[in-house]
This record gives structure tokens, C-alpha cells and sequence, in this order.
């Protein structure tokens, strides 16, 4: 077995244990592979070993990792995991499966015009700065209500769930605990949270998709 297929092996079992422990049902929480930044090899390392869902930050790194193997093996998914500039949406709209960072009014405008253009209706997050840092992506908690509204009621936009990024040196729970409790008053049923470091901790507190990178990959280059 390669390196890679045994961690993709070892992380799986971590979130089956992690699952069981939670009383969720077996395959109730999905695994976003991240291969941002990974070189080619890697990426077909993990494709050869079977897994289909991954997650990127970049769109034009998407296309230079995914472009070719996603058209060689229709069912990969990608997820975009990073912020999103409007300058960038037709590409994303094009290759990306679920768009994890609509985190503002004309984002999600500009999304819902392209989606319709292209006629691919994906499935959104809504990303949520739980840690309210001045420098980090995502909706305040207290504006989320409003900004879910407009991309239902103006945009038509198909959001699924909402995904958080937690501070660094805090810790992640009380974040997840956060999300969840948000997640549960708007009538949202997915939950994007969890990294290699605390994937295990989101989902006793509920996450339906944790996005883990270096525990699958090793240290990025
Ligand atoms: C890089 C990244 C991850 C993965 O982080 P690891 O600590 O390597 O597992 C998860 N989510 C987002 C948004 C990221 O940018």
C-alpha cells in the first residue's frame, strides 16, 4: 500500500471511530481531501486509491491540478475552499462541484448570475467568521441571518450549509459548538469544520464534512 492510501486509510477510520462515538450513522461525515499546493503525484496517489472528493483554495491551481484528471474520472468532486474574488467566478463556476466560501452579498449575486449562465446550479456554504478576525473571510455570526436571506430570496442560490475556519489560537469547539448552533436556528443541515489537527473534535460537535489536508498528504511544500 502507498503512503498515501495508508493515511487515507488511517483518517478514515479516525472519522468511522469519531462517528460512532458521536452516535452518528456511518457515513455521515465526508472527507474533503485538501491537495492545495501538492504535487501532481500526490493527487494521482490519492485518485488511484480511490477517493473522489477534494478541496482546493485557489481557482488557478484548481485547473493546473484537476483540469485533466477530473475530465479522466467524471466523479471527483472539488470543493472551493478558499476566498473568492467575483474576477475569478467563471472559472470556479466551471470547475469547481460546491462553492464553500460565500461569505457576501455580491459574491453571491455574481455566483448566482454565472451559475445560471452555465446553467450549473451548485451547492453553497455560507463561510462564517465565528473568531470575528479583521483579517479572515466569512460573514459576522450577526449578519449571517440577513446575508442567508438575500441569497435565497434574491439570488436563488442552493446553500446547503455553513463552513468556519477557527481561530488559530483558540480553541476549535467552542467554534464548532458556534456553527453548529447558527447551522441548527437557520434550518441548515450540513457543516463544513474540522482540519487534520481537530477533525475527530468537529465531528462529536456535528460536522457532516471536515476538509483535512496535511494529516492525508504530509507537511505542504
Ligand atoms: C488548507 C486548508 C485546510 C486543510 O488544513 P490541514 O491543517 O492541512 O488539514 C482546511 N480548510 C481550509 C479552508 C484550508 O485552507
Amino acid at each position: 500500500m502507498s503512503v498515501i492510501a495508508e493515511n487515507f486509510d488511517v483518517i478514515q477510520q479516525k472519522i468511522k471511530r469519531a462517528e460512532r462515538m458521536a452516535g452518528r450513522e456511518e457515513g455521515a461525515v465526508k472527507l474533503v481531501a485538501v491537495s492545495k499546493t501538492q504535487p501532481a503525484a500526490v493527487l494521482h496517489a490519492a485518485v488511484e486509491c480511490g477517493h473522489r472528493l477534494f478541496g482546493e483554495n485557489k481557482v488557478q491551481e484548481a485547473y493546473k491540478h484537476w483540469g485533466s484528471l477530473k475530465a479522466a474520472h467524471p466523479d471527483i468532486r472539488l470543493h472551493m475552499i478558499g476566498p473568492l474574488q467575483t474576477n475569478k467566478i467563471k472559472e470556479a463556476v466551471a470547475l469547481f462541484d460546491c462553492i464553500e466560501t460565500v461569505d457576501r452579498e455580491k459574491l453571491a449575486l455574481a455566483l448566482s448570475k454565472e451559475m445560471h449562465k452555465q446553467g450549473r446550479d451548485l451547492p453553497c456554504f455560507v463561510q462564517v467568521n465565528t473568531g470575528e478576525e479583521d483579517q479572515k473571510a466569512g460573514v459576522s455570526p450577526e449578519q449571517l441571518p440577513s446575508l442567508l436571506q438575500y441569497c435565497r430570496d434574491v439570488c436563488g442560490l442552493n446553500i446547503i450549509g455553513l463552513m468556519c475556519i477557527p481561530p488559530m489560537d483558540e480553541a476549535p469547539a467552542l467554534h464548532f459548538a458556534l456553527l453548529k448552533k447558527l447551522a441548527q436556528e437557520n434550518g441548515l443541515k450540513e457543516l463544513s469544520m474540522g482540519m487534520s489537527a481537530d477533525f475527530e473534535k468537529a465531528i462529536l460537535l456535528g460536522a457532516t464534512y471536515v476538509r483535512v489536508g496535511t494529516a492525508l498528504f504530509g507537511i505542504r511544500g
